[in-house]
């Protein structure tokens, strides 16, 4: 079955994510919106309530200022009907009558003038400044006809006031006996002077006042703090009988400015605060975000670069439980991860005959000791063996703390192939070349077996002659006689032997046995072999062996193959020297800890470009030559711990040294 892929699936997951990112930073937004908008509306709101209470205070205020104002008439008013009363009932002396009226306007000082008339009108006494000529105002005649209608005090409209002059006011009181009117007393008062005197100072100081008449018009005016602002006003009518006057107030206070407030103060700070915390809350924010992206890319690569590795990682805790492997440790051992981490040894990729081995190392790591490095084998999930190569490090964090152990593991089994095959094809190589030798050495065998073989037959013919002569002439036969041909063949049949047999022993295919050898040893074994080639070739070869040469730990057949092949080369470099020159010299020495052979010869030296090449297999400058002789010789005497030199002989030719690490002194051999 297939799953229908709905390609617009990855669009709609990212859009829902963009979606919550934003509903993530939207929210906070609008609650910092919020906050910010409650932050401006509170002293608003302050300022409102600030402006209502000082507006209610004015109110209290006036309302104070016009009852004592009202109260200050009718303290004049009731004087004056005092006073009345006493007229109407008995005529006064001129003189008390003064007393009353001085003592009245010592009482009330916005009193400007006070006249008594008869019932006709006639002035009978005045107190205060002169009623002017035109007597009194219309205004005030009109209340007089009300107040006598009424039978009740009455106030005049206020009149008299120009943008120079003061407005005044009259209370006309009509007088009465037995319900006849008897006449009138007619107060004036100074508008101006009862806000002056009336009003208490601290008011008019906060507060401009004024009294207006009907038409609004200012009758009087009292403004000690300077003009009203008129933001804060009242007006209130006094409650006067017959007239409409109106005390107005107006604060010298302005609106209540905003900045000076506390509150506002505070809350523009703590707006300010707020916000540059969120501005450093948002940067820290956004370095965190930031550091984070970096720190997953820095992941991201680290898996990346792990999983892309060849070589094997796992980490271990101290006692040993693995807490962590990467994808080619997985590969190596063929199990996954969650087989492996948290597990201890023993493990799932021990190999069951290796288990000693393992445990033996396992140890080591718990006392805190590893093995830097070392081989051994793996044991995959399907059974099969993983050569491995493991190195081993202490996993220390930054503060120096020792955590672990962390492994690095090498699948080698590739290697381990090509060593193996390596070492079959050169075993193959070390025979093939022996066999070649053989073939070229058994014609010469032939040849110089022949000698021997000539010599043990002439030798036996030359002794059988004599016994038969012997016989035939009756002659004694001493045995002495007989003994040279016989001692010669029999050295002669030796040669051979030994011969045969150091043949068969060097094409033998052998594993190396190493031995303590004495080099005169080694050099005796190829000795007959040597000189069989050298006489062949019309070479004189001299040997020199200083006594005293320590022994060297070897293969002594190998090294015979090595003496042999060198000795070879160099009988077959002299094939064009002059045959007085043509000497093959080889000489033993020993110094600094080494034993040096060298095999030393006239022929045609080395030339630089043969000379590069010379070690390599199958390199050769001879037309029958296989090329493998320097190339075994090298490997057979690396294989000893030694070195194999050339160099070009002062006098022509080359020699070839070998060198190996001497045994100890004390038991040297000659
Ligand atoms: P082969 O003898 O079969 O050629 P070798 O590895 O023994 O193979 O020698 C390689 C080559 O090194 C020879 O072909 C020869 O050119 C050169 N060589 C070896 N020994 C000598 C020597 N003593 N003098 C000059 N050349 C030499």
């Amino acid at each position: 079955m297939t799953i229908p892929i709905d390609p617009s699936l990855p669009e709609q997951r990212r859009s829902t994510r963009r979606a919550w990112r934003f509903m993530r930073w939207l929210v906070p937004m609008l609650l910092v919106l919020l906050f910010l908008a409650v932050l401006i509306w509170l002293p608003w709101q302050a300022r409102q309530m600030e402006s209502t209470e000082r507006q209610e205070q004015l109110i209290a205020d006036t309302l104070w200022v016009e009852q004592t104002l009202r109260f200050e008439l009718a303290r004049s008013e009731e004087a004056l009907s005092a006073l009345g009363a006493d007229l109407v009932v008995a005529p006064m002396a001129q003189a008390k009558l003064q007393a009353r009226f001085t003592q009245m306007f010592k009482n009330g000082p916005e009193l400007v003038r006070v006249i008594w008339s008869d019932a006709d009108g006639a002035v009978l006494d005045t107190h205060g400044s002169d009623l002017p000529a035109a007597g009194l105002p219309d205004t005030t005649l009109q209340a007089g006809e009300m107040a006598r209608s009424m039978r009740r005090g009455r106030y005049s409209e206020p009149y008299g006031a120009t943008p120079s002059t003061h407005g005044l006011i009259d209370f006309y009181l009509p007088l009465f006996r037995n319900g006849q009117f008897m006449g009138s007393l007619v107060a004036t008062y100074s508008l101006q002077v009862l806000l002056d005197e009336t009003v208490p100072w601290w008011f008019a100081q906060d507060n401009a006042l004024s009294l207006l008449d009907r038409n609004e018009l200012t009758v009087a005016r009292r403004a000690s703090g300077g003009p009203g602002r008129g933001v804060y006003t009242h007006q209130r009518e006094l409650d006067l009988p017959g007239a409409q006057l109106v005390l107005a107030t107006d604060s010298v206070k302005g609106a209540p400015r905003l900045l000076p407030n506390l509150l506002v103060g505070s809350v523009i700070m703590l707006a300010l605060g707020l916000l540059l915390s969120l501005a450093a809350l948002w940067r820290h924010i956004s370095r965190t975000l930031a550091a984070e992206r970096a720190l997953r890319q820095q992941m991201a690569f680290r898996t990346a670069m792990e999983n892309s590795l060849l070589t094997g990682l796992r980490a271990r805790d101290l006692e040993g439980r693995v807490t962590y492997v990467n994808r080619a440790f997985c590969q190596i051992v063929g199990l996954p991860a969650e087989e492996l981490i948290g597990k201890k040894p023993p493990m799932a990729y021990w190999a069951p005959e290796a288990t000693a081995e393992y445990e033996e190392r396992f140890q080591g790591i718990l006392s805190g000791k590893v093995t830097p490095q070392f081989e051994t084998v793996f044991q995959r999930s399907d059974g099969t063996r993983v050569p491995v190569l493991v190195f081993e490090a202490p996993l220390v964090e930054r503060n120096g703390r020792h955590t672990g152990w962390m492994s690095s593991v090498l699948d080698i089994t590739d290697r381990k192939r090509v060593e193996e095959l390596n070492r079959q094809q050169e075993e193959k190589l070390q025979a093939s070349a022996r066999l070649a030798t053989m073939g070229e050495l058994s014609s010469m065998l032939a040849h110089e077996l022949n000698q021997p073989l000539a010599a043990i037959s002439s030798y036996t013919a030359g002794a059988l002659n004599l016994l038969e002569r012997a016989a035939s002439s009756g002659e004694e036969l001493k045995p002495g006689m007989l003994r040279h041909p016989l001692e010669q063949a029999r050295q002669q049949a030796q040669r051979a032997g030994q011969i045969i047999r150091s043949v068969h022993e060097f094409v033998k295919k052998r594993e190396p046995v190493r031995q303590e050898v004495p080099i005169r040893t080694v050099i005796d074994g190829v000795r007959a072999l040597v000189e069989l080639q050298t006489r062949q070739a019309g070479v004189a070869l001299r040997v020199h062996i200083p006594p005293g040469l320590p022994p060297v730990l070897a293969d002594r057949l190998l090294l015979e193959q090595v003496l042999l092949n060198l000795t070879r080369n160099a009988i077959e470099a002299m094939q064009d020297t002059r045959p007085e020159q043509r000497v093959l010299r080889i000489e033993a020495d020993h110094e600094d800890g080494q034993v040096t052979v060298s095999v030393i010869d006239r022929g045609h030296g080395i030339s630089p470009e043969v000379a590069e090449r010379l070690f390599s297999p199958f390199y050769s400058t001879k037309a029958e030559g296989m090329g493998m002789g320097l190339s075994i010789c090298r490997t057979a005497i690396e294989f000893h711990g030694g070195t194999l030199t050339h160099a070009p002989h002062p006098s022509g030719g080359t020699v070839f040294t070998f060198s190996l690490p001497a045994q100890a002194a004390s038991r040297a051999l000659g």
